[in-house]
């Protein structure tokens, strides 16, 4: 979601005239878009804007977007009063106002709905991978979220809206859809006829754009994946065999705390058709270690559980208190030093399964769609169908396209392949 932010944060810049540069001492505005998802990415945020202050040119702009700035609102000028503006994510559409008014200080962090994608110029060209988001806020309320409160509740866009977006990006350039929500599976608009549609039809109409060869969604809820959606894999041959479907713990007790109340055997019978309905498709998680109150036999369940269904490609964190959720207040808060050492074992065994996974690669051949040049500057960079880097020793074509690629060699992080074609 963020990347997909700064995408239209910059083409609104560009629109104006605007030219993006990596430098902060020779930029006229800078933008900090942030995640307030845990503690040290807040952190990081003051720390980078305390470096920015000293770094930029005098009469530069310069602010926050995102959810920090939703969670700091007016308090981030108290901090660092040199700020111009401080927008959340729902209202960085009202940037230009700094533009015509440098002198004023910009304070917006209203849950405005859905009326930034109105208001945002579409990309004149889209990048290879298209970030299309369906929906924003979540009404899931797990109790250790923030998101709740610095997205808001639950909004679907409109099916035709998306429609538009989507075959604006294929036309301009996309490969790859990825359709984007907090709760993207929990998508649901019911237009004035009253036909609602699904994240089901959004994919099956996507999927008839020729220019569109690869379609994913992403963040996806256990319970959300209903029968439509699993039937898509089964169907749909452009929607990647490949699915993050979080489940933060393999503790009865702890999703209960957690308030993600689904059982585990739903969950693993979710995997289960999802494997039926795909036979190659991997499952990739979110994991939290660490909530409080979790023991340590919690802590095995989640070990098991992560054996059992055999993730790649997961995320795994220490539990962090954020601002405005129940957890923060619950007891029991685990120490830090018993934090490391689970997610440090944890760590080791999602790797140990990555690894295993990417050697299975071996000897295979995937379609992987380009990237970029690497940094050495003499190697081709691609993603596979299931998210892996893989990087090829050609230089070739240096423009986004689809090349099927014999896998040669791997290691944890990524895969080494030739072109085929
Ligand atoms: S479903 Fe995801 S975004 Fe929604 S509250 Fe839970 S963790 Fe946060």
């Amino acid at each position: 979601m963020n990347v997909y932010d700064g995408q239209r944060i910059a083409g609104m810049l560009t629109s104006r005239g605007m030219k993006q540069t990596d430098k902060v001492s020779e930029a006229d505005i800078i933008i900090l878009n942030t995640c307030a998802v845990r503690a040290k990415a807040t952190d990081k945020v003051f720390s980078a804007l305390g470096r920015i202050r000293n770094e930029k040119k005098p009469d530069a702009l310069f602010g926050i977007v995102g959810c920090v700035a939703r969670e700091s609102g007016a308090d981030a000028f108290r901090r660092i009063p040199e700020l111009n503006f401080v927008l959340g994510p729902q209202s960085y559409h009202k940037l230009p106002e700094i533009l015509e008014n440098p002198d004023i200080k910009l304070l917006n962090i209203d849950l405005g709905g859905l009326e930034k994608f109105d208001e945002l110029p579409q990309l004149e060209k889209s990048p290879a991978v298209a970030y299309i988001p369906i929906q924003e806020g979540c009404n899931h309320c797990c109790t250790y979220c923030i998101v709740p409160y610095t997205r808001g509740r639950e909004l679907s866009r409109p099916f035709n809206d998306i429609i538009k977006d989507t075959i604006h990006a294929a036309n301009t350039g996309a490969i790859e859809i990825c359709f984007l929500g907090q709760n993207v599976n929990g998508y649901k608009y019911t237009d004035q006829e009253g036909k609602t549609y699904r994240l089901s039809d959004l994919i099956r109409e996507a999927a008839k754009l020729n220019a569109i060869q690869r379609i994913r969604f992403t963040s996806s809820y256990p319970t959300e994946m209903t029968n439509d959606l699993i039937d898509m894999f089964r169907t749909e041959t452009k929607l990647l065999p490949f699915l993050n479907l979080p489940i933060q713990s393999g503790s009865q007790n702890v999703l209960t705390r957690m308030n993600r109340p689904y059982s585990l055997d739903l969950y693993i019978d979710i995997v289960n058709k999802l494997k039926s309905a795909r036979p190659d498709i991997q499952i990739s998680s979110d994991f939290i270690v660490g909530f409080p109150g979790e023991t340590d036999s919690d802590f095995e369940q989640t070990m098991e559980i992560a054996k059992r269904v055999k993730y790649i490609n997961s995320y795994s964190f220490k539990y962090s208190p954020r601002p405005h959720t129940a957890a923060a207040l619950m007891p029991d808060q685990i120490p830090e030093s018993i934090k490391s050492a689970r997610l440090a074992k944890l760590d080791a065994y999602l790797n140990d399964l990555q690894r295993e996974f990417n050697t299975s690669c071996i000897g295979k051949i995937m379609p992987c769609l380009y990237e970029g040049v690497d940094k050495t500057g003499r190697h081709l960079v691609y993603r596979t169908p299931y998210m892996q880097q893989c990087i090829t020793d050609t230089v070739g074509e240096a423009i986004p396209h689809l090349a099927q690629i014999e896998i040669t060699d791997a290691n944890k992080a990524s895969l080494r392949g030739k072109i085929i074609k």
